[in-house]
C-alpha cells in the first residue's frame, strides 16, 4: 500500500470500537482536477483542511470542512475569476466488508460508495464530490454580466450603451456565396475582405 500522502490519512490510531474519534488537520497543496471545467481549485493552490472521524459498526463517518482558493473563468466575458471558499462535507467511508454487504442487499449504488483502505482513508473523493456540487456550473464575473459582442468579442460591460456594427443583411451574404465564380465578382471580393476582418476583431 502507498504511504499516506496528500488528502490519505492514517486510520491505523483510531479505534474500531463505535464512537472513537480521530481529528485531522491538513495544510496541503490542492491535488490536480479538484473542480469543474470552469472553476476550481488549481493544482498546488492553498487547501487547509479540518475533519473529525468517527467509529462507527461499518465504517468511519468524516465531517470536515476544507478552505480552497478558486480560480476560474466568467462563463460570458471569460474575465479572470478568483475566489476564496469554504466547502463542508459529511461522509460515511464504508469497510471493504460493509460495502460488500450492501452490494449483496442489491444497492445499485453500491459501486460508489467510499470504501477505507487496509488502515488509511482516502479524504480526496469525499472533498471533489463536495467541491464540484458547491461550484456554480456556470461561475459569472457577476450576475448579470453582459458577456462579449458578437461582432468584436469586446467585453460589453467595457463599451458605451451604444456599441454596434454596421452590417449587411445576413440573408445577402448568403445570397452572394450562391452565386456561381466570376458572376459578380466585385460583390464576392468586397464579401470576402468584410469576413476576414471581422474574423480579425473577433480574434482580439
Ligand atoms: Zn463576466
Ligand atoms: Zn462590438
Amino acid at each position: 500500500m502507498a504511504p499516506t500522502a496528500g488528502l490519505v490519512v492514517d486510520i491505523i490510531d483510531l479505534p474500531q470500537q463505535v464512537g472513537s474519534i480521530k481529528n485531522i488537520h491538513l495544510e496541503i497543496p490542492a491535488p490536480a482536477d479538484l473542480g469543474a471545467e470552469m472553476i476550481g481549485a488549481r493544482e498546488g493552490s492553498p487547501l487547509v483542511l479540518d475533519a473529525e472521524l468517527t467509529s462507527l459498526d461499518n465504517g468511519v463517518l468524516v465531517r470536515g470542512h476544507a478552505d480552497v482558493h478558486l480560480t476560474g473563468q466568467c462563463v460570458r466575458c471569460l474575465r479572470d475569476l478568483e475566489d476564496d471558499t469554504t466547502i463542508s462535507f459529511d461522509e460515511l467511508y464504508f469497510t471493504p466488508e460493509a460495502a460488500r454487504a450492501q452490494a449483496a442487499e442489491g444497492d445499485e449504488e453500491a459501486d460508489e460508495l467510499f470504501i477505507l483502505g487496509e488502515s488509511t482513508l482516502d479524504l480526496e473523493p469525499a472533498l471533489r464530490d463536495a467541491l464540484v456540487l458547491a461550484l456554480p456550473f456556470q461561475p459569472l464575473c457577476r450576475e448579470d454580466c453582459a458577456g462579449l459582442c458578437p461582432q468584436c468579442g469586446e467585453r460589453l460591460d467595457d463599451l458605451p450603451a451604444d456599441h454596434h456594427h454596421e452590417q449587411l443583411d445576413p440573408r445577402w451574404s448568403a445570397l452572394a456565396s450562391l452565386l456561381p465564380d466570376g458572376a459578380d465578382t466585385d460583390a464576392a471580393d468586397s464579401e470576402a475582405a468584410g469576413s476576414a476582418v471581422d474574423d480579425e476583431e473577433a480574434q482580439r
